[in-house]
């Protein structure tokens, strides 16, 4: 059986010239894939990438945004760029334009996927699920013709790495369904499980008070502490950050790995076969997530670009580049002492990332066989 194609394209740049660029390497890997295979004139298409956060500035860059919306455009399709809520969404476009995200500099209107309450989205069934039956999938990523997933590779304190499929899985889900009931939380927890308080373990510290995106959480330290039902997303970052593990959200990491594919068998479905492409950057790799309220030194050196249109095999690409390249010295990874190449990832989060990739196989989202073409520099 032939092997998916991963076009990869190194972050070194010897000649100092644009074509060893990365914009330049960047134009000539999305003209080596063919655009005009996955997209047609008039099609409406999702560029699907991270907004970040304020202090969370590591996200794919305009400039590269812009080169993909260029693209598009060539192609006299209507790209746009999109994100679900993270935040509540009017101060998540804003979080957008702090950090480059604007009409202006992308070349394409920016908007939030599933509206001002993050509950614009559409049930969708799960083909062959073991946990999750139905996600509400983002309405401006349901009605799409076609996508690009343009995802900031990096780690993630829960699933280990973040990466094409986490793109899809989580950042393709609205946090609520439309009649406004828990939906990506469903994701990060055990049968939609608010997380657990300990008192006795609880400091009073207030940073969960603090992460959380929607005010659900309210402290009046050494009193109360009070969770609203209704309004937490169940987005576990209150746990993730607790450092007393006052909090918690059981949930193995098998169990998140499988909702995550679900979910993007799920969002994968709403589209026509050969309509989405996925465009990974393995740049400013930090150990943790872009919604988080900051982003630490990257744990890796830049890797490049890897393009395909199949999210194992480029995550499994990536995972398999990052593991060639040492961590780097004054970062998470030489604090944990983790100080030879392999899977950095993995070791600074204390998770399997291969899991992931191995439940995305076995439940048909794509193969972790791929051939790597690499791409050296733009060709006129
Ligand atoms: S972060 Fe943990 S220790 Fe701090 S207030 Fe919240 S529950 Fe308590
Ligand atoms: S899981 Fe925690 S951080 Fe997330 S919405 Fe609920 S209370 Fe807030």
């Amino acid at each position: 059986m032939q092997k998916v194609k991963v076009y990869y394209s190194s972050a070194r740049s010897k000649i100092w010239n644009y074509d060893h660029s990365m914009p330049g390497k960047l134009e000539e890997l999305l003209s080596q894939i063919d655009l005009s295979k996955y997209i047609s004139p008039k099609d409406k298409v999702a560029v699907k990438t991270h907004f970040g956060s304020q202090g969370a500035f590591r996200i794919v860059r305009p400039v590269f945004l812009r080169k993909i919306v260029e693209a598009v455009k060539a192609l006299k399709a209507k790209p746009f760029i999109t994100d679900t809520t993270r935040i509540e969404s009017l101060e998540y476009l804003e979080v957008a334009a702090y950090n480059g995200l604007t009409h202006l500099t992308c070349g394409a209107p920016v908007i939030i996927a599933d509206g001002i309450k993050g509950m614009d989205a559409t049930p969708v069934k799960v083909e062959g699920h073991k946990h999750i039956s139905e996600i509400s999938v983002a309405n401006a990523i349901y009605h799409a013709d076609a996508m690009i997933v343009v995802s900031h590779f990096k780690g993630h304190l829960q699933a280990g790495f973040g990466g094409a499929i986490k793109n899809i899985g989580m950042g393709g889900v609205s946090p609520k369904t439309h009649d406004g009931k828990s939906n990506r939380g469903l994701l990060h927890s055990v049968d939609d499980k608010l997380p657990a308080w300990d008192k006795n373990k609880c400091n009073w510290c207030r940073r969960c008070e603090d992460i959380c995106p929607v005010e659900a959480i309210r402290i009046e330290p050494k009193v109360s502490f009070e969770l609203t039902d209704d309004m937490c997303w169940r987005c576990g970052r209150c746990a993730r950050i607790c450092k007393e593990k006052a909090l918690d959200m059981p949930i193995t990491s098998e169990r998140l790995n499988t909702h995550i594919i679900e979910a993007s068998k799920a969002v994968m479905s709403t589209f026509k076969p050969k309509k989405v492409i996925f465009i990974n950057f393995m740049i400013e790799m930090q150990p943790e997530c872009d919604c988080m309220p900051t982003a630490d030194v990257p744990v890796v050196n830049d890797q490049g670009i890897a393009v395909s249109d199949d999210p194992v095999a480029v995550d499994q690409a990536c995972i398999d580049i990052v593991a060639k390249a040492g961590p780097l010295p004054n970062s998470l990874a030489s604090d944990l002492d983790v100080t030879e190449p392999g899977d950095t990832f993995g070791a600074v989060n204390k998770k399997s990332t291969k899991l992931s990739l191995e439940i995305g196989e076995k439940m048909g989202l794509g193969t972790r066989e791929y051939e790597l073409v690499t791409i050296k520099k733009k060709n006129k």
